[in-house]
């Protein structure tokens, strides 16, 4: 018996260690990676240059406490500045935390108003986290049931649908912000309308709401661009990360700009952990390394490659609904629950995911060359169509 608590239904394998985009288990069996730890492992596994800079700082400083100036945080939050035209950095160790963060501070800008009970704008089908006030603001029962009571100050509206938005803006007196994912991942991969978010940013200046984008799994490279939303041409107020920042090592971070700036004031926020030297060392050399492979532009290029060669491939079958992706971030949507083809993926040495009861979540390194997205590719279909094929 497992002293683990019960929290996840984990796949039967191990795996000791990984190269590049592949991961090896005891067996010494291969798995070609197109998870990444879940959108993670920007740079893969094992990546040589990031070791090396890990295994240096951490033979000089891992942790010190934030009662003390620390530079490397410094440089991370002038580099995520620099890439995003934001203005201020908090750093923090996941993208719950992030949120958390965006939150406190969409509350604390309400009450500087005179707004006594802040509201957030969030999402039906959206995902921001575990934690309890993430959990409310998340757009999916499954996650919160059993947790009740919820915090409060959410009010809900359809994805990529501004007249809702407009509909609160016109009845809702308290709302001080809206929180939303430039492209819904755990929601299945689902890509609003290219105007939605200019929508969303002309309703919160006419309004003098923020507009919070979650870019925990959107951003730091996933859909050719360093923030999704830059695909767009708007800046946000807030903007939340992690996954992709740290290449495995836990770190994240909530950015502000604009009417956002200034508003955590000492004793305000804090965190143990957070921005410590090797997490903020991890991200510093992830941003690094993307910049010097020039891992920007490959993303978008192989992504467009990968999505094309799934919509020739299984486009036009009976069973899919969708190809969709920007990027690296690409889901393939079927007209049945597919949780199943996660194991059959496995046991054929390939790591993907199921989100959304069923869409195939392609959200691999950006490390990958042309011929893994072709074994990718090869792996996959076949995989899917016999799935179709079955009654
Ligand atoms: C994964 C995710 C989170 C939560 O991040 P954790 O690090 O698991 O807390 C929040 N928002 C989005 C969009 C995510 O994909």
């Amino acid at each position: 018996m497992s002293h683990l608590m019960n929290t996840y239904a984990r796949q039967p394998v191990a795996f000791t260690h990984g190269e590049g985009v592949w991961l090896f288990d005891s067996n010494g069996k291969r798995y070609l990676d197109a998870l990444a730890g879940i959108a993670v492992n920007t740079l893969g596994h094992a990546h040589p240059e990031f070791t090396t800079a890990l295994t240096a700082q951490l033979g000089k400083l891992i942790h010190v406490s934030n009662v003390y100036q620390i530079p490397e945080q410094e440089r991370i939050a002038d580099k995520l500045c620099e890439l995003s035209g934001m203005q201020e950095a908090f750093l923090c160790n996941s993208g719950c935390e992030a949120n958390e963060a965006a939150i406190k501070l969409a509350r604390l800008y309400g009450h500087s108003k005179g707004i006594d009970t802040p509201n957030i704008i969030v999402m039906e089908k959206s995902f921001h986290g575990r934690t309890l006030a993430t959990l409310s603001a998340t757009g999916n029962r499954k996650v919160q049931a059993g947790f009740e009571p919820l915090v409060k100050g959410f009010v809900r509206v359809p994805y990529d649908d501004i007249t809702a938005v407009e509909q609160v803006a016109a009845n809702n007196p308290d709302v001080v912000a809206i929180l939303v994912e430039p492209i819904q991942g755990e929601g299945g991969i689902r890509i609003p309308d290219a105007t939605y978010l200019q929508g969303l940013r002309k309703i919160c200046d006419a309004n003098g709401w923020l507009l919070m984008l979650d870019e925990v799994q959107s951003g730091i490279g996933r859909t050719g661009k360093w923030f999704a939303h830059q695909h767009t041409g708007i800046t946000p107020d807030v903007m939340t990360l992690a996954k992709g920042l740290g290449s495995g090592v836990p770190v994240g971070a909530c950015l502000t700009a604009g009417i956002a700036v200034g508003t955590f004031k000492p004793g305000n926020h804090g965190s143990t952990f957070g921005g410590n030297p090797l997490a903020c060392t991890a991200a510093l050399t992830t941003l690094s390394i993307m910049e010097k492979q020039n891992l920007l532009a490959h993303a978008a290029t192989l992504g467009v490659w990968i999505k094309q060669q799934f919509q020739e491939r299984l486009g036009s079958q009976k069973g899919v609904v969708a190809v969709r992706g920007l990027g690296m971030m690409i889901g393939i949507e079927l007209a049945k629950p597919c949780g199943e083809l996660v194991g059959k993926a496995l046991d054929s040495g390939l790591l993907i995911n199921v989100t959304a009861d069923n869409v195939v979540r392609l959200v691999p390194s950006l490390i990958y060359t042309q011929t893994e997205a072709q074994q990718l590719v090869d792996m996959l279909c076949p995989l899917i169509e016999s799935l179709l094929m079955q009654e």
